[in-house]
C-alpha cells in the first residue's frame, strides 16, 4: 500500500498534472452537421474533441504531409473509396472493438477494422415524374439501352460517387460487361457531365434530361431548401430503386478511421463507438439526410416516404479495391 502510493506520487511528479482527456478529429463533414454530436460526446465522457473540418481530399493530403507527427486521432470522411485511399496511404490503424463489430453490419466496415461506416447514402435513379413511368426503369445496367438516348444526366467520372458506383458494378458484373455498359451509357448522356448531383436533378426537372443518378440526400436538401425553385424542382422528381430483383441499389458510407498517428487511441475508439450508438446514429443520419448504418434505427420521414429498398450488400472495401479499374474504364468509355 505504502509502496503503491510512493509509486503513484512519483509518477505524478514525473508526468506532471494529469492532462484532460482529448481527441483530435479531422472531419470532412461540415462543422454544423457534426458539432452538436461532438458536444454531446464531451458532455457524456468528459473527453474534449478538437475538430478540424476540411474538404475530404485536402484532409487526406494534410495527413500525408503531417505523417507520424500528425496530431490527428480520427478521420471522418465520406465514401468507401476515400476510406480505402486512407488505408492504401497507410494513414490508418486497425481497431478491434467488439461493440463496433457487433452493431455495424459487416459489409459496412473494413474486414480488418481499418474503418467503420457510420451512415449510409444511397445512389438510386431519379426520374422526372411527368416524362418517365417507373415501369420503364429497372436497373443501372438498363440505362445503357438505346431507349434512354439523350435522356440521362449524371456528373463527371472524376467524382468518387460515380467511381464507387462503377466499382460496385465491376464487383458484380465483371470488366467485359461493365465496359460495354459504360460505352452505351455515355452515348445516352443528354449533355456533357457538369456540376454536382443537385445540378443533375435540377436539369432533369428543367427538362434537359429525364433521368438522373444521384445520392438521395441531395434530393432531401432540395426538398428542405429555403429556395422555392429548388423545392419545386424536387417535387418534379421521384426516386426509383434499381436492381431490386438482383443485387440491390448502390449504397455507400460515410465512416471513421483511427489514424496511425493517434496518441489518444482509447479516446479515439470511444468517439467512434459513440458515433455508432443508437441516439447518435439517428441524429447523424437525419442531419445529413442519410440512412443510419445500424439496423433498427428509424430513418427520417422523408426518406421513409421513398420506400424501403434492397441495398447491394457488397462489402464496401470492394468499392476501394475496384476504384482504379473503374476510373480507367470510365475514361475508355469517354465519360468526362
Ligand atoms: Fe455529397
Amino acid at each position: 500500500m505504502l509502496r503503491r502510493s510512493i509509486l503513484l506520487g512519483l509518477s505524478l511528479f514525473v508526468v506532471g498534472p494529469l492532462q484532460a482527456a482529448e481527441v483530435n478529429l479531422y472531419s470532412a463533414r461540415q462543422e454544423n452537421l457534426i458539432k452538436p454530436l461532438l458536444d454531446q460526446f464531451t458532455e457524456k465522457t468528459g473527453v474534449k474533441v478538437n475538430l478540424v473540418a476540411g474538404k475530404a481530399d485536402a484532409l487526406l493530403q494534410r495527413l500525408q504531409t503531417e505523417g507520424r507527427n500528425s496530431p490527428a486521432d480520427v478521420l471522418l470522411t465520406v465514401d468507401a473509396g476515400r476510406l480505402h485511399r486512407a488505408v492504401a496511404a497507410e494513414l490508418t490503424q486497425t481497431v478491434d472493438s467488439e461493440l463496433l463489430n457487433d452493431v455495424i453490419p459487416s459489409q459496412y466496415r473494413d474486414p480488418d477494422g481499418h474503418w467503420f461506416g457510420l451512415s449510409l447514402r444511397a445512389r438510386p435513379i431519379m426520374y422526372a415524374k411527368d416524362r418517365v413511368k417507373p415501369s420503364e426503369l429497372s436497373t443501372y445496367e438498363d440505362l445503357a439501352d438505346a431507349k434512354w438516348k439523350g435522356r440521362v444526366c449524371i456528373r463527371s467520372s472524376g467524382n468518387i460517387y460515380n467511381q464507387s458506383l462503377v466499382a460496385s458494378m465491376l464487383a458484380a458484373d465483371g470488366l467485359g460487361s461493365v465496359q460495354s455498359w459504360a460505352d452505351g451509357f455515355v452515348k445516352n448522356f443528354a449533355r456533357p457531365p457538369a456540376g454536382g448531383d443537385r445540378d443533375q436533378l435540377k436539369a432533369a426537372a428543367a427538362g434537359q434530361c429525364d433521368v438522373a443518378v444521384a445520392n438521395t440526400y441531395y434530393l432531401v436538401t432540395m426538398h428542405q431548401s429555403s429556395d422555392e425553385a429548388q423545392r419545386e424542382a424536387a417535387n418534379q422528381m421521384a426516386v426509383f430503386w434499381p436492381n431490386q430483383d438482383g443485387r440491390g441499389a448502390h449504397v455507400n458510407v460515410s465512416g471513421a478511421a483511427m489514424l496511425k498517428s493517434s496518441k489518444n487511441t482509447d479516446e479515439a475508439v470511444q468517439l467512434i463507438e459513440f458515433l455508432a450508438s443508437e441516439d447518435a446514429q439517428r441524429w447523424y443520419a437525419d442531419k445529413n439526410g442519410e440512412y443510419p448504418v445500424r439496423a433498427g434505427v428509424p430513418m427520417s420521414d422523408l426518406l421513409a416516404s421513398w420506400g424501403e429498398f434492397k441495398a447491394d450488400d457488397v462489402n464496401m472495401r470492394e468499392l476501394g479495391r475496384f476504384n482504379a479499374e473503374a476510373v480507367r474504364l470510365m475514361d475508355r468509355a469517354g465519360w468526362r
